[in-house]
């Protein structure tokens, strides 16, 4: 019997993919591949006709510039409802700076633009003119130490802190914005994070992906045996 494979939605692959993004999803495929499991990778973009998240183990989100951001803007509403089933349902999605930032209400860009989020989460973004958040970065989160690498203009604030919660505590950078010493946002098993580097080049972290990955796919696997 073949077995089915582990299934990762990437969605606007061709354009969200910012300082090697790519990397956290290769290092998924590296480490399931350990396991004996084949992965299966579909970009998820302007030409996709339809998407239902619930067909996925995982959806992954990469940062963009702002151009492309603003491309996405005008075609991820169609997208809405499902990736806010997923999750509700509390399966794993991974976004990235510019793929965190279209998880929250809106990204007001350096031109005074205004973007669009998904509008899912409680949180808003920000540009400020004083500086760009570039350099190394660490932090601390629930699965130990992490570095990374950081380069964004948008500021990132929870507008209801009961609901989210730091993916990690700052040590050194910026991460979601200068004041509040946090780097990213967990709700659920949700994150958005501004880690590039990838973020997943944290073993720790990584395993812990693979961990939420596998139980989602094993649901789906034994779903898809016996339906409802
Ligand atoms: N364009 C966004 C910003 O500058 C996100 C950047 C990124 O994804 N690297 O804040």
């Amino acid at each position: 019997m073949t077995q089915e494979p582990i299934k990762i939605a990437y969605l606007y692959e061709d354009l969200m993919n910012t300082y090697g993004d790519s990397g956290d999803v290769k290092i998924l495929r590296y480490l399931f591949a350990k396991q004996n499991y084949t992965v299966q990778v579909t970009n998820i973009s302007l030409d996709t006709p339809h998407f239902d998240a619930n067909d996925y183990d995982f959806l992954f989100f990469g940062g963009g510039q702002d151009f492309e951001q603003t491309v996405v803007a005008t075609d991820l509403p169609r997208f809405r409802d499902t990736i806010q089933a997923f999750i509700e349902a509390g399966k794993p999605m991974l976004a990235i700076c510019g793929g965190y930032q279209f998880l929250g209400r809106d990204y007001e860009t350096s031109d005074g633009t205004t973007i669009a989020g998904l509008d899912i989460l409680p949180f808003h973004t920000v540009f400020k003119a004083d500086a760009r958040m570039i350099g190394d970065t660490k932090f601390e989160t629930e699965w130990g130490t992490a570095t990374a690498f950081e380069n964004h203009s948008g500021r990132t604030y929870f507008d209801d802190a009961t609901k989210l919660k730091p993916l990690g505590k700052m040590i050194e950078g910026y991460g979601n914005n200068p004041e509040d010493k946090a780097e990213g946002m967990r709700y659920k098993n949700t994150f958005g994070s501004y880690s590039h580097g990838p973020l997943l080049k944290n073993v720790n972290v990584a395993e812990a992906f693979a961990k939420m990955i596998l139980k989602t796919h094993q649901e789906r696997v034994a779903q898809t045996a016996n339906p409802a």
